[in-house]
């Protein structure tokens, strides 16, 4: 049979800062994103009848609520073809869980459809139907550390992240981003006002400051855990601990593996959380 498998990250926010909100409600970020080594497998089965999904995990919807359901409708209705795929999902990412898993397997399906038709579509046409999945879809099939603006389509390419390695912790349970931009306080920033992003790798004391998720203070009042993780791993020896997207995930920076090796097996004793050891992945 002809099937193509391709490995979709996870993604952290290094940085969010929430700059406004649109006429039509959706809400204007700048927020520094990184892919990290933690992939689920998204395997599409080409030229059948229909679209059709399933997934590993029982919570994620094997119907046309699914994301990379939604990325193959609008492939083939672009394509003007009544063309159909089977996509099989191995999800190792955790779900709604700010890491975007849901998000990398929309682009894996753009990505793997546009390569078994010969590439009908340019970059810029194949992002803006990823644009129309989720505002995390372009980062994704721009395969490169960025800084993302407006809602997700303004994309910058950033150089010179350092090969950290993180500690990530899922305390199970999710959290829906709608709910979190309901109820956001627009204007009640932590983050820098202008800020500059080659800043943030200068050095460490300066780090510390600019890592900043507008997000966090909202997630925070449904889930309080999440300071009692980030106190957790800085008491481990982080450099910096954040929640990544609209959470709950934490993620927590340090210099190398090495040094993250310890904290990681302290904190997966932990009853009650999904811990992973990553790296980011660079450029
Ligand atoms: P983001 O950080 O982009 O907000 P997230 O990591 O918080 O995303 P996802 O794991 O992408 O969240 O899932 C969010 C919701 O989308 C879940 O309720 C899930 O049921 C639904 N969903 C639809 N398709 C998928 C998919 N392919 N993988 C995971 N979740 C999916």
């Amino acid at each position: 049979m002809n099937t193509l498998s391709i490995r979709s990250p996870a993604k952290i926010n290094l940085f969010l800062k929430v700059v406004g909100k649109r006429a039509d409600g959706y809400h204007e970020l700048e927020t520094l994103m990184c892919r990290v080594d933690l992939f689920d497998i998204v395997t599409l089965s080409f030229d059948q009848p229909s679209i059709s999904v399933q997934c590993t995990h029982p919570e994620v919807p094997e119907d046309k609520r699914n994301l990379a359901y939604k990325a193959a409708a609008l492939f083939f209705e672009a394509l003007a073809k009544d063309h159909g795929v089977s996509i099989f999902i191995e999800k190792v990412v955790p779900v709604g869980a700010g890491l975007g898993g849901g998000s990398g397997n929309a682009a894996a399906v753009l990505m793997g459809l546009n390569q078994h038709y010969g590439f009908p579509f340019s970059n810029k046409e194949i992002m803006d139907m990823g644009l129309k999945v989720g505002a995390d879809v372009p980062f994704f099939l721009f395969q490169h550390t960025a800084v993302a603006r407006g809602v997700g389509e303004h994309l910058e390419p950033v150089y010179g992240v350092p090969p950290w390695s993180a500690v990530l912790v899922f305390p199970k349970c999710q959290i829906s981003t709608a709910w979190v931009y309901e109820h956001l306080s627009l204007g009640l920033t932590n983050c820098e006002e202008n800020y500059m992003f080659f800043r943030f790798f200068e050095d460490l004391s300066k780090r510390k400051i600019l890592l900043c998720n507008d997000l966090e203070q909202v997630t925070v009042k449904k889930f309080p855990e999440i300071n009692i993780i980030k106190t957790a791993l800085l008491d481990l020896g982080a450099e910096a601990a954040l929640m990544s997207g609209s959470g709950p995930t934490v993620f927590a920076l340090f210099q190398d593996r090495q040094q993250a090796f310890p904290a990681f097996q302290k904190i997966r004793q932990q009853q009650g959380w999904d811990t992973f050891l990553v790296n980011l992945l660079l450029p």
